[in-house]
Parts: structure tokens; sequence; C-alpha cells
């Protein structure tokens, strides 16, 4: 507050000194005064005029005096009085000083002694309404906290070891979770009321007590039989603080989840992700023995849309049910079965003897199928067209195995179907040369046929514009635009993804860095990049991302990677490091399509990460109670994990409604903006930033 605008109330009987107050005031440069002669006028002034300060002589000619008027202005407004007075009789001073007055100045005024005073009460009403309300906040915060909090006093041995902990405090929260009250446990010890959690108590707490540190720990599910989030810190020497969070909620969701992940909900066979990591898991296993000999078997069933189209989907359900559990029989313990996509199954085989061993178990299947499934009352004749890739091979990626073992099911299926190949790698050279769209990558980017599109990225509780996603087109000679879908996973089987990616990533960046210095300016705008899996192995990634980053001057707080969550599974020791490597560039990183792939939540935590990006599938589908409950986890977990949340594939205003009211910091879709032209994009900026103007600082 500076001083023209601090308006202070005079009351003083004598005008003459009224008037020498008000001079010395001007010229300490206070000119908002306001003044009055007497008790009622000084009431009446408080109130309508709200001055920041009253100085208000004690002795006043009429009725009340200084004192019963200050008292009568403080029990309606919250105003600091400052007493003028030549009287420094004992008895008026003690009554003055209950009044609690924020200071007193003896007459005559002396200009500099009245300047201190008046700072000084200004300073401490302020600094006493923050404490207040900060004290009912806390109260507040304390009494409505969903998560339990115990105060807790320790008591020491007498070598100063912790052996109990009397609550000191707690809140209804924690009386809710623990099902005593407040008198049940206040001021008695806590192996006494909680009777089985010493070890936790005494351990654990232990620690913070002599290290005053903070812990967070789970699963305190000894005695309440529900998982809890607790952290502990030490406020005071002797003092233990601990918050419960009750994850059981969570907890089960999560194991929902893992297993919804993990698993095939129409056959309960596992599924794709699963089976990609047995297979990668046999492949590592093969790489460390010798004579380590394993099998994966692709089959698709032959002319499987027109039984379904015909027999209809219950049935057609029904029907692979049954075939899940014909392929299981013919499977042993070790080996896996899983659904990799609608009629398509695979089963690793592990440990064979002999790769005739395998073409022995593709044939069984074959002949098991002779006899026809009976479906209601109906006899049903099903054939199987397989691949077989024998191990081992020298893969590295468990998706490339399962890639050449549809090659080989495709070949089975182009000579009529009901028989199994064995994969041979002159068929992916055929198969390349069939699809002939290579070639027609490579020309592409020669001729620089491929372009960036952008799709805004807004923070869902201001409405303000993020950032962009930068999704790679192809613009074909024709003039089609090519979505990524058909054009990426060719790349990636060839390999050249690399190049693509690393255009890609260099456009994206000379971008930002040229918004950076003339169109968004300060405003923190994030230009997030998918990586895929064959960038980011590269051995040197992170250099190459740092000569990224100097050649085109992007700042790295800018830019964005995204990756998916198989990549990050595939190989948790070397990503690690290399998403540290990011890390210290100054990157931020985001686990794209979240929910989708195979990662274990509980691996997430070691991982340095930023964001969780929620899978449209998940977004598409929240009317259906289980996908709300799971985008409701991947958001707390994330929230627990330090990360933000984006959810992808936002087109109605109820999901954005909804996961605004979970939460979810950023939203992407089309209820947004589909992808745009680099040019729309940087309108799209303009007009925001302008229309915007009482946002941050900083934009152009
Ligand atoms: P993604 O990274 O999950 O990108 C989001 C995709 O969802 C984009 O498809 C986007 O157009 C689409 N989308 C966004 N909002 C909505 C919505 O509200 N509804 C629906 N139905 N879809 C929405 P797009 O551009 O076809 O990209 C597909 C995938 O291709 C991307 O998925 C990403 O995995 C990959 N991709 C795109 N560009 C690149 C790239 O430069 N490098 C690599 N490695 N992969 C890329
Ligand atoms: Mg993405
Ligand atoms: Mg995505």
């Amino acid at each position: 507050l500076n001083r023209e605008a601090t308006r202070i109330l005079i009351v003083e009987d004598e005008a003459l000194v009224r008037m020498d107050l008000k001079r010395v005031l001007a010229g300490l440069g206070y000119t908002d005064l306001r003044e009055a002669g007497n008790a009622e006028a000084a009431l009446a002034l408080a109130k309508s005029e709200q001055p920041h300060l009253v100085l208000m002589d004690i002795v006043l000619a009429g009725g009340a005096d200084g004192i019963d008027t200050a008292n009568a202005i403080q029990s309606h407004l919250d105003i600091p009085v400052v007493y003028l007075t030549g009287n420094t009789d004992r008895a008026v001073m003690e009554r003055a000083k209950e009044s609690s007055p924020f200071g007193y100045i003896l007459k005559p005024v002396e200009e500099q002694a009245l300047y201190s005073t008046i700072e000084m009460a200004l300073y401490k009403h302020q600094a006493d309404r923050t404490l207040r309300q900060s004290e009912l906040r806390y109260r507040q915060l304390f009494d409505e906290m969903l998560n339990g909090f115990a105060l807790h006093e320790m008591l020491l041995d007498d070598a100063g070891k912790p052996i109990d902990y009397l609550f000191l405090q707690v809140n209804p929260a924690y009386e809710k979770m623990t099902g005593k009250t407040r008198q049940d446990l206040v001021g008695r010890r806590v192996t006494e009321c909680l009777p089985g959690t010493e070890p936790y108590w005494i351990d654990v707490f232990g620690e913070v007590a002599r290290t005053q540190k903070s812990v967070r720990f789970e699963n305190y599910s000894a005695v309440l039989k529900k998982f809890f989030h607790v952290a502990a810190y030490s406020p005071v020497r002797g003092q233990v603080a601990v918050v419960f969070e009750d994850i059981t909620q969570q907890k089960k969701t999560e194991e929902k989840l893992a297993h919804r992940t993990f698993h095939d909900a129409l056959t309960n066979l596992p599924n794709r992700a699963l089976c990609l990591d047995r297979i990668l898991q046999a492949l590592q296993r093969a790489k460390r023995r010798t004579n380590y000999l394993y099998a994966v078997l692709f089959l698709d069933i032959d002319r499987f849309k027109m039984v379904n189209d015909s027999l209809g989907h219950l049935a057609g359900d029904k029907l692979l049910q049954m075939v899940s559990a014909e392929l299981s029989r013919h499977a042993r313990s070790v080996d896996t079965v899983a659904r990799v996509g609608g009629d398509e199954f695979a089963i690793l085989l592990e440990e064979i003897k002999t790769q005739a061993e395998a073409v022995h178990v593709a044939r069984r299947i074959m002949e098991g199928f002779r006899t026809p499934l009976l479906i209601d009352g109906q006899r049903i004749f099903l054939a199987f067209s397989i691949g077989l890739v024998l191990g081992p091979a020298d893969y590295d990626r468990a998706e490339e195995l399962l890639q050449n073992a549809t090659i080989a099911m495709n070949y089975a299926k182009e000579q009529g179907g009901n028989r199994f190949k064995v994969f041979k790698w002159h068929m992916l050279k055929r198969i390349r040369r069939a699809w002939d769209v290579d070639s027609h990558l490579h020309q592409a980017l020669q001729r620089k046929e491929f372009e960036i599109h952008l799709q805004p990225i807004y923070h869902l509780g201001t409405g303000r514009l993020a950032g962009f996603e930068s999704l790679v087109r192809w613009r074909s000679a024709e003039g089609i635009l090519v979505p990524p879908g058909e054009f990426i996973p060719i790349a990636e089987q060839t390999g050249l993804i690399l190049q693509i990616g690393t255009w890609v990533l260099y456009e994206s960046c000379r971008l930002m860095a040229r918004w950076q210095r003339n169109l968004a300016g300060g405003a923190p705008l994030t230009m997030a990049v998918n990586l895929s899996a064959k960038q980011f192995s590269q051995p040197d990634f992170i250099r190459r991302m740092s000569r990224l980053l100097a050649e085109t001057g992007v700042e790295p707080a800018r830019l964005k990677v995204e990756i998916t969550e198989t990549m990050v599974m595939e190989n948790p020791e070397s990503v690690v490091a290399k998403l540290r490597g990011l890390r210290e560039l100054g990157l931020t990183v985001s686990i794209d399509d979240f929910g989708t792939g195979y990662s274990s939540l509980a691996y997430l935590q070691r991982f340095p990460i930023n964001t969780l990006k929620v899978d449209r599938g998940f977004v598409m589908d929240m009317d259906k109670y289980e996908n709300l409950v799971i985008v409701k986890t991947i958001v707390n977990l994330a929230h627990n994990l330090g990360l933000d949340v984006v959810a992808e594939g936002i087109e109605t205003e109820e999901q954005l409604a909804t996961l605004a009211g979970l939460d979810c910091e950023y939203g992407q879709g089309y209820l947004f903006s589909r992808p745009m032209t680099v040019e729309a994009a940087e309108t799209l900026v303009r007009d925001h930033f302008h229309s915007n103007r009482d946002d941050p600082p900083g934009h152009a």
C-alpha cells in the first residue's frame, strides 16, 4: 500500500490540532485524509469511508472518549487504531491497552514518530490479518481434508529411541479411516489404540524422527485392511505428523486395469501386449542360453468375417471362446496362447526340443479343427492359416518377430488358407517389394512430400492454449494427404522411420524456435513430438537430441517427446538412462497412449517422465463406468507420481466436463480442433493470445 493510497481517518476534537496533523501527514505523503471532530462522526466515517487506519485522540469533547470510540469501531470493522494522546495517566493507558491499539503517539506530534508508527501499524495489521486468514484456512483444510491426518508426540526410551507415539491431534478423516473418535485417540498411545501396528510405527516413524525427513510408503493394511499412502514428517523435534491417503479403491482398479491391459476380455487369454512381453522374454532367454529353442505360431481364422456375419456377433463371440479353449488344449503350461487381434491368435511354444516339434503342433491344431464346432445346434467348420517363426533367430524386438509370423501367415492365406508356412527371410523381401511403399517413402523424403500438422493442446482449467502435438502427414504426388497410420508402420519395418522421424523432429523444433522469437514470445507453448521405438533405441540418441537443440535453437523446455509405454517397458534399464539424459537436456517426456500398453504401474515411478497421455480409447468410452474409473485412476496415479495428464481424443463437451472435474490438466481432441496446417496453427496462436489480453505477459 503506498502512501497516497492509504486512507487515514483523523479523530480529533480540536480543529487547530486537526489542521496541524493534516499538514504533517500531507507532508509525509499521506494525502487521502478524512476527519471527524467527535465520536459519532468518527463511527459514521469509519463505516462509510473504510479507512486503512484511524488516528484517534483519546480525549474527546462530548460523550464517548477516544477509547470507547475505538472499541466501537473495532467491534464492527477490522481497522487498526493508533492513539494520539497528551495524557500519560496510568488508568487511561491501561484502558487504552485493552482496546489492543496498534500504537500510541504523544502530542505534540513529531513527524518521524508519526510516520514510523503509522507504517508499523499498517504493517502489523496486515501481518495479523494474513496470519488469521492462514490459520482459518489451515483449520478448514485440516477438518475438510480427505486425507487422514494425525500429529503425534514421540515417546523415547533411555537411549533416545522412539518406543511409542502419543496422539496429539487427529482430523475427522482420520477418525473415519480408523473408525475411532478423537476422544478415543487423543492423549493415548498408538500401540494401545491401534494394536498390531508396532513394527510399522517404530521402524518407519523412528526413521522419520531421526532424519526429520519425510517418507512415503504404502500398504498399511495390517490393521485396517486397507491400502494407504502414508507421508510422515517431523515438523518439530519430538513430533511426527502423518498423512494417510486411502488408496484402497485405486489399488483395486489398478489391479483390474493391470488385468485388463494384459488380458483379452472375451476369451480371458493373454492379449497382444502380454504375448509380446512373453516373446521378448523368450528372445532374451535364447540369447543367454545356447540350444534354447522356441517358436511362435500366428493363427488367423480363414473367412472368419463370413462366419461371423452369418452367425451374428453373439455366436461369433462364442465361437472365439471355443477356439481359444481348443487352442489352449494344444499348449503346455509353459506355453502362451494369446488373442492378438479379432480373429488372430498367437501361440508361443517354449523350451521345445526340435523345430519339428513346433511344426507338429501346427499340424495337430489343424487336425483338431477338422471336427466341427457346435454352436446353437449348428455345425461350424473352421480352418486356419498359420505362420510359424522358429527361434532362435536374431531378433531384438518381439514385435518384429510377431510381424514376421504374420507375414508367413499371409503367405499361407495367399495360397488358399488351411495350411501353415514357416517364415523365411525372403518372404519379407517379397512382401516389401509387393507393398512398394518403402521406395515410395524414400522418394517422398527426397521430394520433401512430408509435412507436419499441429493439433492444439489446451489447459482444461483455464482454457489456455498450452501447446501443440506435431503429427506427420504425407502429401503424395497426387495431392492426397496420407495419415501416419498408413505409412509409419511400414517405415518402422524398413527402418526409414529414422529419417522421417529426424525430419519431423527438426521441422517441429525449427518451427518452435521461430515462434519463440516472433510469435508466441514468452507464452510457454510446448511442442510435442512422437518418437518411434527405433529412434529412441539408437545408441547415440541423447547426443542426437542435444545436437538437435543446439542446431535449431529451440528452448529445451518447450520440446516434449512422446514415447509409448511399450517402448519404456521393453528395455527398462537402458530406457531409464536415456530418460535421464533427456531430463538433463531439459526436455520433457510424455507417455503416449497410456493404458493400452503393458507398463506395470509400479514401474512407472522409476522413470523420470513428466506427463501421461490417457489413450483416446478410454476417453471415448468414458460413459462406461469402468472406463471412467480407469481414467480417474490414471489421473490419480499420475498426480501421485507428480506427473500431469493430457487426455487425448476429447470429442464432446461431456467428456471435457468429466475430465475437467477429474482435475485432468490438459486435453486434446476434435472438440477443440483437428490437427491443422502450420499456417492455421500460427493464426490460432496469434488469435488466442491476442484475445486473451490479460493472460500472463510475454505474448507478442
Ligand atoms: P498419437 O500420438 O496418439 O496421436 C494422436 C492421434 O489421434 C492423431 O492421429 C490425431 O489426429 C488423433 N486424434 C486427435 N484427437 C482426436 C479425436 O478427438 N478423435 C479421434 N478419433 N482422433 C483424434 P494421427 O495424426 O493419424 O496419428 C496417429 C498416430 O501416428 C499418432 O498417434 C502417432 O502414434 C503416430 N505418429 C504421428 N506422427 C508421428 C511422427 O512424426 N513420428 C512417429 N514416430 N509417429 C507419429
Ligand atoms: Mg502422440
Ligand atoms: Mg496418443
